[in-house]
């Protein structure tokens, strides 16, 4: 599978760039992870929107849901090439633990939300999806995403402070997309994970390979990667970047 990211930024976009959301593809599907702002714009770049199989959300917070009513927009007004045809209705994946949000992933003949659950797996085109719900101040769920076909594992920590039980979740995975918003000296933060937290996860689950995203607009990035890197030498980390490729 193809892992493409859109936008890397926590919060809110700055420099040409936007917030959360990343483009999973295998041959014949393509998933939206997260739609943070900007990111429509970014797709386009390497999918027409309208071939969108699917779209699957962590959580409501603005950051990662910014672009999604302009993306329902594009699907009910913009028509496929060659004819007049709309696209097919879009499956919009969330959690229902906020109702008001989880009503707006449905609009008529353009989008059908559709919820998951913590204790189930769901099964979405080629991928199967384990969920975890994480420490955040508002219902957010990590990912635990299987190519059926291939084995091959993502992991989509979302949003989250720090919890031991990313360790098992993350177990084995070829490449671990981690909220590293803070730097190291903010331990135990109940809303979001510092740099050698994240490589601490990515040690203990021998994960292959580490990218480190909902990155601060304030401060040195590469420390930030150091930070990282100091907690787990032999593993890979790289720092998230506009479309960025990761073959997996
Ligand atoms: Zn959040």
């Amino acid at each position: 599978m193809k892992l493409t990211i859109l936008g890397f930024w926590g919060g809110y976009p700055t420099k040409n760039s936007g917030t959360s959301s990343y483009l999973l593809e295998t041959e014949d599907y393509h998933l939206l992870i997260d739609v943070g702002s900007a990111s429509l714009i970014a797709l386009e770049n390497h999918v027409d929107p309208l071939l969108l199989d699917g779209v699957i959300l962590s959580h409501y917070h603005y950051d990662h849901i910014a672009d999604l009513g302009v993306l329902q927009f594009t699907r009910q007004l913009k028509r496929m090439k060659n004819n007049l045809e709309r696209a097919p209705m879009l499956p919009i994946y969330g959690h229902q633990g906020d109702n008001e949000n989880f009503k707006r992933l449905t609009m008529d003949i353009v989008s059908e939300g559709i919820a998951y659950h913590e204790q189930e797996k769901t099964y979405i085109g080629p991928f199967e999806i384990q969920f975890m719900k994480t420490l955040h101040p508002v219902e957010c769920y990590a990912m635990r995403i299987t190519e059926t076909k291939t084995g091959k594992i993502l992991i989509y920590t979302a949003d989250s402070g720090y919890l031991p039980d990313f360790i098992p979740f993350s177990k084995d995975a070829d490449v671990l997309l981690a909220d590293t918003n803070l730097f190291n000296g903010m331990e135990n933060h109940r809303v979001h994970m510092t740099a050698s937290e994240v490589g601490k996860i990515a040690k203990e689950a021998d994960v292959k390979k580490v990218i480190l995203t909902h990155l601060p607009q304030v401060g040195d990035l590469e420390l930030l990667k150091a930070q990282a890197i100091n907690e787990t030498p032999t593993t890979e980390i790289i720092l998230a970047e506009k479309d960025l490729i990761i073959e997996i």
